[in-house]
């Protein structure tokens, strides 16, 4: 076979250690987007990652970069999500590469995230190039940088390159480093055309946009393709690579990475690492690795103005369009009226989509507690998944009620040892392993019910740490445990949407932490209110939210009228803001609000 000058990679670092500014200037040092376009970080398209400093979607880019040994080479660079909730879609990212620059900030060291991502890269037996980065900064500590590689990740600290993607110094040699160190295209011996789907976009005009990594034969415009996870078939209009902007090629060969466009209506039809072949000469295997996602949390998402329904629904399907991750069906609630049930890969896909329905889609929501899927086994009959509390079969006929687990690697100080043991343990975790990083820090292997890390565990991992903890997990097994539903109930009436499933053991606090916290953030009303939390019938624990007193037109004593009706406008006002649940009135955020600690 012709050696291809193409190689395909992707830069994995954690989160800050400056991927996007590196990423922005190899394609400005291969001229591949002009210096002054380059003002701002170019890979991070949405506003919304950049706020937080995280990349969601992967945008790859087609470089062309002539190299020391005279030739030029085509080099693929592939960007990865840079969140725990999106390892599989770094996973299929990586698939589609054969190598990976590990970045190191020199100041900060190895995190958690640096340990995960190189496993990641080794487990898929990609090339690790690493690479120590922003060492233009004067906290640069590169004798220990060099020994964590070696102890921690494995790797010859001879092979490390030194860089800054600021300053721009060794910008070439991680370029020379790409070309000789990682190896050309793999898998093209196959017989037939595969190509592996890494990721998707919706765009208005042209459909479902499939971004692809030709691994053998080749895609052209007119072809027929076929999906071999469904068997599904279309025809291929366009293909092209990104330089990042979209250009339009002929064809799509042996090693290539860009997009295809087809007649795929449906972005949910297009499923991330499933493997595209021609039609008429089908490849008689599928590129390994392909999982069906399935989202791992699921809550109620509601108008919270109830004539919004439509608009919601509307906004729901416009993300859905651009994020095959994000699941939602009808249903409703006696608190909350009319709303949908959504399904998210994890806690902060969670709140990018609630935040988009706010932000670009204008509607106000309210959500409900978020929940895992449960697995639940009741007498007589078939064991069923739960996302959502209120579903819980009658209890008296539950035989078990099982939870998803994780694997979170925990790299902490020494210092912060005790305190984490002990959130460990008040999170229903065990300790796997323990191994020392260095002189100052250690990485903690934990077992943990997901359910219990969903809401506040990386804040109090960072707030016991001062900052320096970091913690990356992948999903374990299923457990059984004594998993009760808790009810919330407001004037003896049950509010569907506060219901959750706990441990019986954490069952007494966590109920009386929900009442005294709802006591707190509803107003006062007109008569007293009760709010109890209980168990099956048992009221396990009770608070009562305060009567209101003052009258707000009181001070005006009865003179000036026009001053009078303006407080009571504003009054009313206040009111309409408010969730009417039978007859008391709940501020919108209170379900946020009772979420956070
Ligand atoms: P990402 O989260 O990995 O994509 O990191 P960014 O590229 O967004 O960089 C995070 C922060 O580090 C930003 O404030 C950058 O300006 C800064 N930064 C990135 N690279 C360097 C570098 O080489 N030197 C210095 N001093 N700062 C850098």
């Amino acid at each position: 076979m012709d050696e291809i000058l193409t190689r395909n990679f992707c830069i994995i670092a954690h989160v800050d250690h400056g991927k996007t500014t590196l990423s922005d200037r190899l394609l400005e040092h291969t001229n591949t987007v002009e210096q002054r376009v380059l003002t701002d970080q170019h890979l991070d398209a949405m506003d919304l990652e950049k706020e937080r400093g995280i990349t969601i979607k992967s945008h790859p880019v087609t470089m062309h970069y002539r190299a020391k040994d005279g030739r030029t080479y085509k080099l693929n660079l592939m960007d990865t999500p840079g969140h725990v909730d999106f390892s599989y879609e770094v996973s299929r990212s990586l698939a589609a590469c054969e190598g990976a620059v590990l970045l190191i900030d020199a100041a900060q060291g190895v995190e958690a995230q640096t340990v995960a991502n190189a496993h990641l890269a080794t487990g898929q037996n990609l090339k690790v190039i690493p690479v120590i980065n922003k060492i233009d900064l004067p906290s640069a500590n590169l004798d220990l940088c060099l020994q964590q590689l070696e102890d921690i990740l494995f790797i010859p600290h001879d092979e490390a390159i030194l860089a800054s993607g600021k300053s721009g110094i060794g910008i070439q040699d991680i370029l020379e480093a790409v070309v000789t160190r990682i190896p050309p295209p793999r898998w093209r011996d196959h017989k037939g055309t595969r190509a592996l789907v890494f990721d998707s976009l919706y765009d208005s005009y042209r459909g479902v946009i499939t971004y692809a990594r030709v691994f053998s034969g080749a895609l052209r415009a007119g072809d027929g393709m076929t999906l071999m996870s469904t068997g599904q078939k279309a025809e291929i209009k366009e293909v092209g690579i990104f330089t990042p902007k979209m250009v339009k090629i002929d064809m799509l060969g042996e090693g290539d990475v860009g997009y295809v466009v087809s007649n795929i209506k449906d972005t949910s039809d297009i499923k991330i690492g499933d493997t595209i072949t021609l039609t008429r000469q089908p490849a008689t295997e599928m590129l390994p690795g392909y999982k069906e996602v399935r989202p791992m949390v699921f809550c109620g998402l509601y108008p919270l103005e109830s004539n919004d329904y439509e608009k919601l629904k509307a906004a729901l399907g416009r993300l859905r369009l651009n994020d095959a991750a994000f699941q939602y069906q009808s249903e409703s609630s006696i608190a909350l009226g009319f709303g949908f049930r959504c399904g998210f890969l994890g806690l902060l896909h969670m709140e990018i989509i609630q935040e988009r329905i706010r932000r670009e889609h204008d509607v106000e929501i309210i959500s409900t507690y978020p929940s895992v899927v449960y697995h639940v086994k009741a007498h007589g009959l078939p064991e069923i998944d739960v996302d959502n509390p209120v579903l819980l079969p009658d209890p008296g006929t539950i035989e078990y009620i099982a939870e998803p687990t994780i694997r979170a690697s925990i790299l902490i100080p020494n210092t912060s040892m005790g305190d984490i043991l002990s959130l460990i343990m008040e999170k229903r975790g065990v300790i796997d392993h323990t191994d020392t990083l260095d002189a100052n820090r250690v990485m903690l292997t934990a077992i943990l019910p997901l359910n219990e890390i969903l809401v506040d565990f990386n804040d109090r991992l960072k707030s016991v740490t001062h900052g320096y903890g970091s913690m990356d997990y992948e999903l374990g097994e299923y457990k059984a445990d004594d998993l009760v539903k808790m009810d919330i109930l407001i004037n003896g009436e049950p509010v569907d949407a506060f219901s959750s499933i706990v441990h019986r053991s954490k069952a007494e606090g966590k109920g009386r932490e929900l009442c005294e916290k709802l006591a707190e953030i509803i107003p006062p009303q007109m008569f007293r209110v009760a709010i109890q939390a209980a168990i099956g019938g048992k009221i396990i624990a009770r608070e009562n939210v305060r009567e209101m007193r003052k009258d707000v037109t009181a001070k005006c004593y009865g003179g000036d009228i026009t001053r009078k009706r303006k407080l009571l406008e504003k009054q009313k006002e206040g009111k309409k803001k408010m969730k009417q649940i039978g007859k008391v009135s709940i501020p919108p955020d209170a379900f946020i609000q009772v979420l956070k600690n």
